[in-house]
């Protein structure tokens, strides 16, 4: 039941109880303008519990997977600056300790932009190394060029290839995905509690895949990625996608089907010699191309995907 808020009661009057001191959650100014403003006043952080000490967080920006407990609090990605602080009170209603770790799925400021205010606060910000890289302010990006965030952004752990935690009565796997979205993807497996946090691997519904090739991205990774959360995956997994409702094998598996078929007819099509007006004009994309304000429509994705080959 995605988009509803489930409070467990015990948790919402212990939390009453507790005088949880507050963030000093100041807002990175470089990202935030008049606008800004108003467009995050009304946002919402909605908060839907998928087992024992894992929860998603919706609200404005790439989707927040939460695991808390004894060992505290991990947030798998942190929306915008704006929203800190209500993100912050959404962690708390679940009964959670402050935000300890941060693990950045990639280095976009809809799902870092948070980094500055939940480091400034204590957490320890984690990611793949090129994350880090990019955030230095190294590289520009398809998502539009950001100035090189503060020390206190940017991840101060890193990994190549991915890392594992063992916290809150589960294994976290953090697992480094080469050249999908962007050159620095992570998905995270949370072993027990059967959970996925794709990251913009996997947008569910909401758009076409974006593959910022600019920022190191590959039409093949996003292949990669479904197929190693779908070897990873039951019938009962739960699975939180970068952007849009939680998602099913099921769904994931269409999803990696789709990834296929368009890949397949634009590489077929490329090594013939077509060029890329030419395969666009065979829209391989258009019957998945279903929701008219996708960020993301058929003619970008089988761009990106016959500059990806
Ligand atoms: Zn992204």
């Amino acid at each position: 039941m995605p988009y509803s808020i489930k409070i467990n009661a015990k948790y919402s009057l212990a939390i009453l109880a507790l005088s949880v001191s507050s963030l000093a959650l100041n807002a990175c100014s470089s990202e935030i303008n008049a606008q800004n403003a108003d467009r995050f006043a009304t946002v919402e952080i909605k908060s839907e519990i998928l087992a024992d000490g894992v929860a998603i967080l919706f609200g404005s920006g790439g989707n927040i997977g939460v695991s808390y407990g004894e060992d505290g609090t991990i947030l798998i990605d942190d929306q915008y600056a704006p929203l800190s602080e209500k993100i912050q009170n959404a962690i708390k209603v679940l009964g959670a300790d402050p935000a300890n770790y941060v693990i950045n799925t990639h280095w976009h400021g809809d799902h870092s932009g948070g980094n500055e205010n939940f480091g400034k606060a204590g957490a320890l910000i984690m990611a793949h190394d090129n994350v880090r890289l990019r955030m230095l302010g190294e590289q520009t990006s398809g998502r539009g060029n950001r100035p090189p965030a503060p020390k206190t952004a940017l991840p101060a752990v890193t990994y190549a290839d991915g890392v594992k935690m063992h916290l809150n009565g589960d294994e976290i796997h953090i697992i480094h995905i080469p050249t999908g979205h962007t050159d620095g993807d992570s998905i995270v497996h949370w072993k027990k509690a059967n959970v996925i946090h794709m990251g913009d691997l996997y947008f569910n519904q909401v758009t076409l895949p974006f593959i910022d090739l600019s920022s190191g991205g590959n039409a093949k990774g996003f292949l990669v990625a479904a197929e190693k959360a779908l070897s990873l995956a039951n019938d009962e997994t739960q699975i939180i996608p970068g952007h849009g409702p939680m998602a099913t094998k099921a769904d994931l598996m269409g999803y990696r089907d789709m990834l296929k078929e368009v890949i397949g007819v634009v590489g077929a099509a490329k090594k013939l010699g077509k060029s890329l007006e030419e395969v666009q004009a065979i829209k391989p994309a258009a019957q998945y191309d279903t929701n008219p304000n996708g960020f993301i429509k058929g003619d970008k994705f089988v761009e990106a995907v016959y500059k990806s080959l």
